[in-house]
């Protein structure tokens, strides 16, 4: 072929360079291995690279990991709305006007009113919003230096599963992707993997020719229905009743696993029938513990105290059935009955016709399926939706019981799934070394094991996973801690707005006697919070937002109008940054120019699903000014120091009360400078993974540069490696729990076995001690017709490419809601019709997009369109009350205690009510 066209053509497939790169983002799992294209040092294209090999024998490997957004990635490099120089904000706040200034001049001004908050206000006036965007977090650095509050994510981006966690003591059981090969039924349940992991459903396609079943939960017909051998379409919010008829069945016909119920669940121990609290040892006798509990061993006839060192049953036949007479320490004789026996009179309100009226699918279906699970390795799919829900926990929790019944979990093609990561401790622990190289890296993992045997020394049945968790709950305590993590609760309580909207009762659920006041003083006044976060902002209002990476004005639950109303006025300096402007950007004083992907150095999402470290390299130059996310940290830590020294300031008091010098900082966290570059870092924190033994031994920046991806070979200390319960093997597929199941080693629950009953007070008091269903309340506005369903996009990881062009061709273009299109008829109502959704919160106005597959009185709004999308900028947030339940606030109860991104107040925004409306 001749002519310049055909050159043209042909020139774009040249390129002279080509590196591994990835995306340092929270598109979980992520972990997706590419090959980028550079051409004169500008970035091409980018391409699937599909090296990871087959892990066991018969699975089918990882390949081709990637997804629309990546695929086309090199295009948000070049976007009009890229940041390329600093900006601080000439007009008002929102109102988009921006002046270029120098890195000097906005590191300055920033610098300046850090120190001026940190000396008048405290550190706890400087807010550092967690992003789970690995690629943003070392902009962060200053704050990690200082020891200043860092808010925790898990509330923020609202990814916890809080009835995981009530269950199992952690929230994040979690296989590797290729075991979900392997399950012989999954139920894809508040998921829709079809649409948000795209790079892994292929798995879940297979299992379907390894003779595996699909069937999808869900109240639409979602596009994860359309590819699944059946379809539940569950009501709204309802989903616990649907499981826990399930449960009913299975129990009513026997199908039950007796010996996993007795030896992996509370279902055997012994509750008193006065209280309908535990058996407890102190009950017994003077001195014994209040977390001893007891079983019925059948074989014996006595009372037996359930071992806490071991799950293994060791002969005895914990009783599922009866009443059994005991006598308490102040000689009185009560009667105790096993869990279970209270669990099979609760399911009688659980009747497939009476569940079936409550959830709309027939009973019918009902049993099918409960058979189905009960008979099958059976593998549950959620993403974060239930959790969003505000009963989610209830519905998290009936699923596991589900499970648990069915012995569904800790053996291969079993179980469900959150978000783990782990494998980065070579970063994390960096800055505690006390010098560079591998020996300070030796020295400190022997420290690191010393304290592990100190705190391990007080139980001796304390487990690695209870050690580990006992390590993280300290995590802000340690010398020098890197950040001081907090749940944002009762910040955003005292000082976001939120008291007057929680204790609406509207927004409350009506089994809840009590004011939301009640229960979050009653939590602070009985210390189940930490002080430091929970007292201190009644008094002390933010000055300082600074935000990495993250779009608190799209993503806060409550709506941008709230943060607007209240955060905003009481902020003194306001920082975003990113590589784009968002929409907390336009409403920020000063946006910083962050490094794209393939224009710094990091890793992919450490995620538990793929078990690699996916190396993101350097592909081209950051553009203009821009700089890695790094080298801002360090920047913006080196004017800090240079600023303190010129004002005098010598030291401040952090938030444990310990004085911290404001000298040597950006010393101190280099090594004198050993490791100030970006490179010269990365190799150091590969390197001592490898001598963690997280990596193969040797393996270095210019191994992986080689291969892009390495698996890990161990779980690292920190993180979620070690609550997963099981052993990295490098030829088998990862299933987490199989610790318990084939080492019979204690859960990290107050009863040290799966928890199906919360004998907390507030439980006890919410009817909620045992799985149970509850309608959603009217959060939102009591009368309103629909109720607003949510999930991921398909087009974009959170907001981060919805202005990507090429991805913009392959939607509407503008931001839309589902809505069912008879309804929409009956509302005048036209396909791609602007109309107003309203919520007691607020309202938006978006394009609307008739399906028949939408449920009628579900509006569906898939998260991520940026607010500056809609007219008003009001976004999808501004409807969301962001109600919290107020059990979230429980604590002093066993696996019920704050640790990072765990068990904490997390704000729901699932079925909220709305109104749609016709504009004009
Ligand atoms: Fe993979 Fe995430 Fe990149 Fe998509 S955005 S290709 S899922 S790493």
């Amino acid at each position: 072929m001749q002519g310049a066209w055909a050159d043209r053509y042909r020139k774009r497939w040249t390129w002279d360079r080509v590196t591994w790169g990835s995306h340092a983002v929270d598109c979980y799992p992520g972990g997706c291995p590419w090959r980028v294209y550079t051409r004169d040092g500008k970035i091409v294209r980018e391409e699937q690279a599909g090296t990871f090999p087959a892990i066991e024998p018969g699975i089918p490997d990882m390949n081709p990991m990637g997804c629309q957004k990546g695929a086309c990635w090199s295009h948000c490099h070049y976007s009009p709305d890229r940041v390329t120089h600093p900006l601080k904000r000439v007009g008002e706040r929102g109102e988009g006007k921006f002046e270029r200034v120098s890195w000097d001049q906005a590191l300055t001004e920033i610098a300046d009113g850090i120190l001026d908050a940190l000396q008048t206000s405290g550190p706890a006036s400087i807010l550092n919003l967690f992003t789970p965007e690995p690629g943003a977090a070392p902009a962060r650095l200053f704050s990690e230096a200082l020891g200043l509050p860092l808010t925790d994510g898990n509330a923020e981006f609202q990814d916890f599963s809080p009835g995981w966690h009530l269950t199992w003591g952690l929230f994040n059981p979690t296989s590797s992707m290729d075991d979900w090969f392997l399950a012989e039924l999954t139920l894809i349940w508040h998921a829709n993997p079809v649409y948000t992991n795209i790079h892994w459903y292929h798995y879940l396609a297979e299992s379907r020719y390894n003779g595996g079943e699909i069937v999808t939960i869900a109240p639409d017909y979602s596009p994860s229905a359309i590819h699944a051998d059946h379809h539940l379409p569950v009501r709204i919010g309802t989903d616990a009743a649907l499981a826990l008829a399930m449960c009913k069945v299975i129990i009513d016909a026997g199908l039950h696993k007796k010996q996993f119920v007795q030896e992996q669940t509370d279902l055997p121990l012994l509750v008193r029938t006065d209280t309908g609290r535990f058996l407890r040892g102190s009950d017994l006798a003077e001195g014994d513990r209040d977390d001893q509990f007891f079983w019925w061993d059948a074989a014996k006839g006595a009372l037996t105290p359930a071992p806490r060192g071991t799950l293994a049953l060791a002969g005895r036949d914990p009783a599922l059935a009866g009443r059994f007479p005991v006598m308490l320490k102040d000689l009185r004789t009560i009667e105790v009955e096993p869990v279970f026996a209270r669990l099979r009179r609760h399911l009688e309100d659980y009747t497939p016709e009476r569940a079936g009226e409550i959830c709309q699918v027939h009973p019918d279906n009902i049993r099918k399926l409960a058979r189905k699970v009960a008979t099958r390795k059976t593998k549950i799919f959620i993403g974060w939706n239930s959790g969003k829900y505000y009963h989610g926990d209830l519905m998290e929790r009936a699923m596991a019981l589900l499970l648990g019944l069915t012995g569904n979990w800790g053996k291969k093609g079993t179980g469900t799934r959150s978000w783990a990561v782990s494998g980065m401790d070579g970063e994390i622990f960096l800055p505690a070394k006390q010098g560079p190289g591998q020996e300070a890296a030796q020295r400190h993992i022997a420290g690191m094991i010393a304290m592990r045997r100190l705190v391990g020394a007080s139980d001796p049945t304390l487990t690695e996973e209870m050690i580990s968790n006992r390590m993280m709950q300290l995590a802000g305590d340690a010398p020098n801690a890197p950040g001081f993590p907090m749940p944002p609760a009762f910040l955003w309580y005292y000082q976001f707005g939120y008291k007057d909207r929680w204790n609406d009762p509207e927004n409350h659920d009506p089994s809840f006697k009590r004011s939301f006041d009640d229960y979050v003083n009653e939590a602070i006044e009985k210390g189940w919070w930490d002080p430091r976060y929970a007292k201190v902002y009644r008094d002390v209002q933010p000055r300082v937002l600074f935000e990495a990476g993250g779009n608190v004005l799209r993503r806060q639950r409550g709506g941008q109008k709230l943060l607007l109303e209240h955060v905003w006025p009481k902020l003194e300096l306001i920082v975003s940054v990113d590589y784009r402007i968002t929409t907390t950007g336009l409403h920020s004083d000063y946006i910083l120019p962050a490094a794209q992907h393939y224009e710094k150095l990091g890793h992919s999402m450490p995620s538990v699903h793929h078990l690699n470290y996916v190396l993101c390299d350097r592909a081209a130059p950051p553009l203009g000014e821009a700089l890695p996310d790094l080298e801002i940290g360090f920047r913006v830590l080196e004017k800090i120091e240079e600023r303190a020294a010129i004002r005098g300031m010598t030291e401040f008091v952090d938030m444990s009360g310990r004085r911290r010098s404001l000298r040597g900082l950006v010393d101190a966290i280099t090594f004198e400078g050993a490791l100030r570059d970006e490179e010269k870092r990365a190799d150091e924190a590969i390197r001592d993974s490898a001598v963690y033994g997280i990596l193969p031994e040797g393996t270095t920046l210019e191994t992986l540069r080689e291969k892009g991806a390495v698996r890990w070979t161990n779980w690292g200390m920190v993180l979620h490696g070690t609550s997963q319960a099981s052993t990295i093997r490098p030829d088998e597929v990862h299933n987490p729990l199989r610790w318990h199941t084939e080492d019979k080693v204690p859960y990290d629950t107050l009863v040290r076995r799966a928890q199906y009953y919360i004998d907390h007070e507030w439980f006890l008091e919410a009817g909620e001690a045992l799985p149970t269903h509850k309608e959603p309340p009217n959060q939102g506005g009591r009368r309103r017709r629909f109720q607003m369903t949510s999930g991921h996009n398909r087009w974009s990881v959170h907001s981060m490419n919805m202005t990507n062009d090429v991805l913009l061709n392959t939607h509407r273009g503008e931001p839309f809601a589902f809505l069912n299109d008879q309804e929409a008829a009956d509302l005048g109502i036209a396909n791609g019709e602007q109309v107003k959704i309203v919520s007691d919160a607020g309202e938006m106005r978006i394009a609307a997009k008739l399906t028949p597959a939408c449920r009628p009185g579900q509006v569906i709004v898939y998260n991520g369109f940026e607010p500056y999308m809609h007219e008003g900028w009001w976004g999808q947030s501004d409807l969301e009350p962001g109600h919290v339940k107020p059990l979230g606030f429980a604590g002093g109860y066993g696996h019920l205690t704050y640790r990072i991104l765990s068990w904490q107040p997390i704000p729901a925004d699932r079925a909220v009510r709305v109104d749609v409306e016709k504009i004009g």
